[in-house]
Parts: C-alpha cells; sequence; structure tokens
C-alpha cells in the first residue's frame, strides 16, 4: 500500500557503553531544556493558560519538581470541544493517505528523538531504561501501524451484489473524541487511541494523566511538526472537577477512548450512556482497565523459562503495568522448585534510581507505595511472605520505593489473588493437576493477559480454548505486547476489549454508511 513492509522498531542495547552514554547525556540535556519550565494547554492550535499550574514530580524523589502544566477551566473545556468540532468538518475529508504520510514523517522524527523521550518518561513516571525504551518504540511502531491502518480502511468492504443497484459500504468517522490516558504508560498509550481516532478522521481531545503530561505534550508538538494540522489535537491538562465529570458529560463529545482503573472506567462507561440536553448521539465509550494476570505452569513446562518469564512480568517497571503477572498458578508436584527458582531470581533484583537504570525504581507515589505496603502486611498474617517486606534503602531520597514481594500459599479467595494491587508483589497458589491451575486462572473478574507454560499439545490446545483472557502468551512472558502484532485488550471488567494495534481497532471510531445508488 505504498509503504515499505512493516518492522517492529529494534530497542536500543544499552550494554553497549556507547549507547547507555548517549541514554545519559539524554538526562543532561532533558533537564537542561525542560526543568522547571511551566508547559501550556494548546487550544485551537494556540498556546494558552489556564487558571493557575500544578507541578509534575520526580517519582524517584520527590522532592524535585521537574515541570508544572496549566489548570484548564470550564470555560477553556468549551472552547477545546468547539475548536475540535471546527477542525472535524476539515479533516474528516482529508484523505486517508495524507493522514498515513504525516504518521509516516511522525516515526521519522520520533526515531531521531528516542532517547529524549526515553528521559522525559523516567523523570515523570520512574520506568528504567528498558522500559521507557520499550515504550519509546511502541510509540513508533503505533506510527507505523496506524499510517497503514489509515489506508486499509479507506476502501470499505464489499457488499453482496443486486443486479440494479450499485451498493457500497463505507467508514466515516464519529466526531470529536475525548481520549483519556493513565500514567504507567504515558507515551504509548495515549498516543495509541489519539492516533486511532485521527487515523479514522476523528479530531481529538487530549487528557493525559496528571503525572506524566510533559511525554504527551512532547508527542502532540512532534505530530504539529509532521504536519498534523493544529486543531485536530486540543490538548488539555487539569483537574478531575473540570476534566473529569465535565468532559465526559460534554454534549459535544462523540466517543470516549479510555484507559485506566476499573474504578474511572466503570464510571465514565455509566454517565457517557446518559444523554444530555443538546446531545444529537449516543456516545461511544471504549475503556481498557485493569487486570489480576496469571501465568499457569505445567508440571511439564520449562520451569527455568517459566521462572525468567514470571520474574520479568511480574516485577519489570514494578508491577505497574496492567499486564502485569501477579498470580502463578502452578502444579502441585512442581510448585516448591519453581517457586525457588522465582525467588531466587527476584532476590538478585535492585531496586534504586530509574534514572540510573536500576531493575526496580519507585511506585508512582508515595501513597501507592503504601496501599501496596498494606496489601503486604495484611496478607502476611494469612499467607507465607518469601521475599519483600522490609522497605529498601534508597538513601536520602524520597519517593514509594517498594521490594520485590512474593507470597505464597495464597487461597483463591485471598484479596492478594483477586484484586489488583498494581505493584511489585506477587502471589503463588497451587493447583491440584493443570486443569485446576486453568480454573484457577479464570477465578477472576478480569481478564487481561495470561500466560500459560507446557510442553504438552493437548494441554496447550485446552489452556488456548478456555482460558479467558484478551491476550494469552504459550510458553512466553504475559507482558511487552507489540503494536500491529498482539492486538491488546481484555475481557470481562479489563474492559471493552477494544484490542489497540489490532486489525479492527479502527473500526470503534468509525460509523459505516450503506450507499445504494441506481443510474
Ligand atoms: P485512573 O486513576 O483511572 O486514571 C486514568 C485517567 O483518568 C487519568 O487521566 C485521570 O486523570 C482520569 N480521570 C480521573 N478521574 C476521572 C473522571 N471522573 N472522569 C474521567 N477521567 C478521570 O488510572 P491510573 O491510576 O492512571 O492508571 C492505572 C490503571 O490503569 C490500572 O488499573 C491499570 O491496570 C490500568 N491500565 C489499563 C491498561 C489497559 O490497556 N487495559 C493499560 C494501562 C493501564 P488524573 O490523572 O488527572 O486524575
Amino acid at each position: 500500500e505504498g509503504f515499505l513492509p512493516f518492522e517492529h522498531e529494534p530497542y536500543f542495547n544499552f550494554k553497549d557503553a556507547q549507547v547507555a552514554e548517549r541514554q545519559r547525556d539524554a538526562f543532561t540535556q532533558v533537564r537542561e531544556k525542560y526543568l522547571g519550565q511551566t508547559f501550556p494547554l494548546i487550544v485551537n492550535g494556540q498556546e494558552v493558560q489556564g487558571e493557575g499550574t500544578f507541578a509534575v514530580r520526580n517519582p524517584a524523589d520527590t522532592r524535585e519538581i521537574v515541570w508544572s502544566f496549566q489548570k484548564a477551566t470550564p470555560a477553556q473545556l468549551d472552547e477545546a470541544v468547539k475548536a475540535a468540532q471546527a477542525a472535524f468538518e476539515e479533516w474528516r475529508f482529508t484523505e486517508p493517505f495524507q493522514r498515513a504520510t504525516i504518521f509516516k514523517r511522525a516515526a521519522e522524527l520520533l526515531r531521531a528523538r528516542r532517547m529524549e523521550f526515553n528521559a522525559v518518561m523516567t523523570l515523570e513516571n520512574g520506568k528504567n531504561w528498558f522500559e521507557a525504551d520499550g515504550e519509546v518504540a511502541e510509540s513508533v511502531d503505533h506510527f507505523e501501524v496506524f499510517a497503514r491502518e489509515a489506508m486499509r480502511w479507506a476502501t470499505g468492504k464489499p457488499v453482496y451484489p443486486m443486479p440494479d443497484e450499485h451498493v457500497t459500504t463505507v467508514y466515516e468517522p464519529l466526531g470529536v473524541v475525548a481520549c483519556i490516558s493513565p500514567w504507567n504508560f504515558p507515551s504509548a498509550i495515549p498516543l495509541g487511541m489519539a492516533l486511532g481516532a485521527l487515523a479514522a478522521g476523528n479530531t481529538v481531545l487530549w487528557k493525559p494523566a496528571s503525572e506524566t503530561p510533559l511525554s504527551s505534550y512532547l508527542m502532540i508538538e512532534l505530530l504539529f511538526e509532521a504536519g498534523l494540522p493544529r486543531g485536530t489535537v486540543q490538548f488539555l491538562t487539569g483537574t478531575d472537577d473540570v476534566l473529569g465529570d465535565p468532559l465526559v458529560d460534554h454534549p459535544g463529545v462523540r466517543m470516549i477512548a479510555f484507559t485506566g482503573s476499573k474504578e474511572i472506567g466503570c464510571r465514565i462507561y455509566e454517565r457517557a450512556a446518559r444523554v444530555q440536553p443538546g446531545q444529537k448521539w449516543l456516545k461511544r465509550v471504549i475503556a481498557e482497565m485493569g487486570g489480576k494476570d496469571p501465568t499457569v505452569v505445567c508440571a511439564d513446562g520449562d520451569l527455568e523459562a517459566a521462572a525468567t518469564g514470571i520474574v520479568q512480568a511480574a516485577f519489570g517497571y514494578s508491577g505497574q503495568k496492567c499486564s502485569a503477572c501477579s498470580r502463578v498458578i502452578v502444579e502441585e508436584s512442581v510448585y516448591d522448585d519453581l517457586l525457588s527458582r522465582v525467588v531466587e531470581k527476584a532476590r538478585g533484583l535492585k531496586v534504586g534510581l530509574p534514572e540510573e537504570n536500576a531493575d526496580l525504581g519507585p511506585v508512582i507515589t508515595q501513597g501507592s507505595a503504601e496501599r501496596i505496603q498494606t496489601y503486604v502486611q495484611e496478607g502476611q498474617g494469612r499467607v507465607r511472605l518469601l521475599l519483600g517486606g522490609e522497605t529498601p534503602d534508597v538513601g536520602e531520597r524520597v519517593g514509594g520505593y517498594v521490594a520485590p514481594t512474593i507470597l505464597a500459599d495464597v487461597p483463591a479467595d485471598d484479596a492478594l489473588f483477586q484484586e489488583e494491587i498494581f505493584g511489585p508483589v506477587l502471589a503463588f497458589t497451587k493447583a491440584r493437576d493443570w486443569q485446576h491451575a486453568i480454573e484457577l486462572a479464570n477465578d477472576s473478574e478480569y481478564g487481561l493477559t495470561a500466560a500459560f507454560y507446557s510442553r504438552d499439545p493437548r494441554k496447550i490446545d485446552e489452556a488456548r480454548k478456555k482460558i479467558h483472557v484478551g491476550n494469552l502468551y504459550v510458553n512466553r512472558k504475559c507482558t511487552g505486547a507489540l503494536s500491529g502484532t498482539h492486538a491488546f485488550g481484555g475481557y470481562g471488567m479489563s474492559g471493552t476489549n477494544a484490542k489497540v494495534g489490532g486489525p479492527d481497532y479502527l473500526f470503534w471510531f468509525l460509523q459505516t454508511k450503506t450507499i445504494a445508488q441506481r443510474y
């Protein structure tokens, strides 16, 4: 379709001293360039001030304010919706090839600045180099994938023919899409939702999480530099009393694309159902929410590979991924063996500064760390604590540092088994046999990702059919979905299963028109 074959963006090799040096330099440059600055809103193509500002703090040492952003007012929200509606009247009629070309150019611009984007992310949400790099590379992939998707949906679909009518089915955009995103993937998640909307011909109200606005702001600037018309994206930061319910309720908003917690996702789903005065449509909502993702290990599985996969998926970015492995369900006969391998590997992980690429940095806030520690302290009285529980020593730094934590013999009705903790806390549970293990994996209101380790094709076949998740990984870890390849989104209370990066994602942002013409 006019573009070269697709390849996923390769990661940087930080083991190469020169590459590591460049990443270190990028931190210095980012501090010189952005530290202490106050960034504007972008409304109707203009950079504007709100009413007051809020500070973004470095989670690795919360005494450090890195930069500040505006608090948008209700009037600015209104103005942004109007501007997005006006821009829609032009953008909706642009050629998909034109949209695709802009995304391709943005991919090139981002490739040249990946280390800068990595460093900004680390200073906002505490990802180490590997994690930040994985996400920025995913953002490059998003540009490449959505360029192709914009083209793929341009032609409509064939219909069953009629002798005397020419009938076509074509797709048209919806209008203004509010994209509301979380802090844990501040680059790839808002970008994926916004590109879905834009590729389909919609315009966007871009509302980042308050912890991580610069990762969004720089991405939007980059899109404008690549040629995106400035009215197509309105960038709004601020407080939930303006950009929470009022944004969701706004009668000018046609669709809400949300990624975040179950609590807020359910709230949005419910509120958006109410038709507001002056609203001329039923709002569409996609809401991608939490997970309690299991890894099932059968007695015949490769225990060493499983242990490696589990440690990466449970403790990468301190377990603050919706896809993180938080439950390990193991057949009885290999339970102790696997448990000791995982504990051994996890014991080797270092908690420290993400800017120095420690294995685990801080969790997002001290409040979050306290919430996680409460789960561990209370859980300790009920089950066996094998690793963690203490507060790691990170010197004078002030931040929510939590040690990798493993709890064993966790029953299925325990909070540690059922609730999303969103930290480096892993629960081990014993299964009678592999079928029981699959049952336990499904004993959850969530259904986002799961991993299954076995060498037996019969068991694998059963797992493929029965494990109730949107993303199932066999003999590999349950994190690390790649755009365009591992369409991402869950079952059950993990959300609407919109499947970002997948072949049907754009359909969520489109409506279908049938045109029957006689001559
Ligand atoms: P969150 O608390 O739900 O916040 C997400 C976004 O919603 C933020 O931008 C937040 O703004 C905004 N918000 C808050 N109140 C709102 C309201 N009343 N109406 C509309 N928007 C509102 O989630 P989080 O703590 O940032 O993210 C962690 C959660 O996201 C976890 O549960 C994780 O599993 C989930 N997640 C899911 C996926 C997936 O693909 N399924 C991916 C990543 C994360 P403020 O920041 O300004 O409060």
